[in-house]
């Protein structure tokens, strides 16, 4: 027979589709061509499957040789064909037989020398794989991720004679099984801050029900060391959750390291990165700090002075959950269901305010910085809130701040009513059902109306408020909102008007 097929996965964006590698062997001089691939990767591709093949001792057919990858659309970046295209060799030579390949998808870079090297994406193949109701041959370094997929048999394998031996029935490879451990996560303690109620309260609210959140304040208040104990006082992920971050890290440049399984992302830019290393982007795309952080935690020091570009990019996500990317005409889509901390100073030199009196900033210097952060941005930002410099009897007072794990216990009370309730966290609700779940009196309608107006809210604000009010509500395990509630989540949108 001189024509095989082998079933493979791409790459695009976190997704892997089918990709069918065909190999026929036809009569002429010998010739070896790779159809639907980038050129640059050819050559690389046949070098090393050439030498692979040679190196096992297998017969490197002297035919032309016609390699097709289908469909022919797709993004086929690095070297995953590699072990497909020689088992599609070694079948349409005659040297394997086809039948051996029914019911199994492959992917693996060859080393000249036939070692199986680990690719990108592993996780989304196997996901894919296993919806196909196929079991997945792939290099061993990447079977713990793999086999974070459920309903597929991964099956590891160290070189390609380790492969021929299992489609040749004589020695099979072992299926990887692995329950990965949820890892503790090992996050700073709010224990070791001292004062900053207010934001310490605002944190936890905005962990309760999922909400954005922007500190201001002078340098030097605590507001990174605020930020970095915030994710440790989240509810934990689902499985559902745990596998979609998974997912992502898996398509990132830098992988996925199983330890940090059903671990929420804490992801902190610095603010000169990139618009596309912040969101994602490049051929082919890749995803960004704020897909990485998804299900997780995007802490953004210094707000005002990351790009203005990368800034606006922030809304689409914000809203909606997804970041679109588009290079030429190809389209990628990256789950971002981030949940931002940011933290700016309140002038350009920071000490606006400060009892020092060192701050020279001219009023329309601050009107520019601020200005950065654009209405809809800050729109977007559920909860703001200052952090003050702290007083000295503050930092004199011996006793510590409330430990997160106790803080943790009542955000998951909080997350418990709202996933009971409606499936879901307070800040992903819709229109609908707010009507449905963040019913207010009359009186307290009176009091958001009337702040909007003072505050020159947009009149999404309105819907903003309930949601957070319903997460202040939920923490006080309350079945209503009440005024009280209503009154705490307009005090979080009372910094829109500096802004
Ligand atoms: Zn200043």
């Amino acid at each position: 027979m001189a024509l095989a097929t082998v079933a493979s996965r791409a790459l695009a964006g976190i997704e892997a589709p089918a990709v069918t590698v065909e190999v026929h062997l036809g009569p002429g001089l010998p010739a070896f061509h790779i159809v639907g691939m980038p050129d640059a990767e050819v050559r690389e591709a046949k070098d090393r499957v050439r030498a692979a093949l040679n190196h096992a001792q297998f017969d490197f057919p002297s035919r032309r040789i016609t390699v097709n990858l289908s469909p022919a659309d797709l993004p086929k970046d690095s070297a995953r064909f590699d072990l497909p295209i020689a088992l599609g060799i070694l079948a349409a030579s005659g040297q394997l037989k086809s039948a051996a390949f029914a019911g199994l998808e492959f992917a693996g870079e060859l080393s000249l020398t036939g070692e199986l090297r680990p690719v990108r994406g592993a996780l989304a193949m196997a996901l894919g794989a296993g919806r196909s109701g196929h079991n997945f041959v792939l290099p061993a370094a990447n079977a713990e991720q793999a086999a974070l997929a459920t309903g597929v048999a991964v099956l590891p394998a160290n070189s390609l004679l380790e492969v021929c031996a299992h489609l040749a029935g004589s020695a099979a490879l072992v299926e990887y099984r692995h329950v990965p451990a949820q890892a503790a996560p090992a996050y700073a303690d709010f224990r070791d801050v001292k004062g900053q109620a207010a934001a310490k309260r605002a944190l936890e609210v905005a962990a309760a029900g999922g909400h954005s959140l922007l500190l201001l304040g002078p340098p030097g208040t605590g507001k990174s060391m605020l930020a970095a104990r915030f994710a440790g006082i989240l509810a934990p992920m689902s499985q559902e959750e745990a596998l979609e971050s998974a997912s992502i890290q898996s398509a990132s440049n830098a992988g996925f390291d199983a330890a940090q399984w059903g671990v929420r992302p804490l992801r902190a830019p610095h603010h000169t990165a990139s618009r596309v290393a912040l969101v994602g982007g490049g051929s082919p795309p890749r995803p960004g700090e704020i897909s990485l952080a998804h299900h997780g935690v995007l802490f953004m020091d210094e707000l005002p002075e990351f790009g203005r570009s990368a800034l606006e990019a922030l809304r689409e996500p914000l809203e909606s959950g997804v970041i679109s990317l588009a290079r030429g005409t190809r389209q990628a889509r990256f789950p971002a269901r981030f949940q931002l901390v940011a933290a700016m100073n309140p002038c350009p030199c920071g000490f606006l305010g400060h009892a020092s009196g060192r701050c020279r900033c001219t009023p329309d210097a601050i009107a520019r910085y601020r200005a950065r952060i654009s209405g809809p941005l800050a729109d977007r930002i559920d909860i703001k809130i200052e952090a003050p410099a702290p007083r000295e009897a503050e930092l004199l007072a011996a006793a510590e701040g409330e430990a997160s794990g106790a803080i943790r216990a009542r955000v998951c009370a909080a997350r418990e009513r709202q996933l009971e309730r409606q499936g879901m966290p307070n800040a992903l609700l819709g229109t609908q059902e707010i009507e449905a779940h963040c019913a207010i009196d009359a009186q307290a309608e009176d009091l958001v109306r009337t702040a909007i107006a003072r505050l020159s809210l947009s009149a999404r604000a309105f819907h903003r408020v309930l949601r957070l009010a319903r997460s202040i509500a939920d923490l006080a395990s309350l079945e209503r909102i009440g005024a009280a509630q209503v009154a705490e989540a307009i005090q979080y949108r009372r910094l829109d008007a500096a802004l």
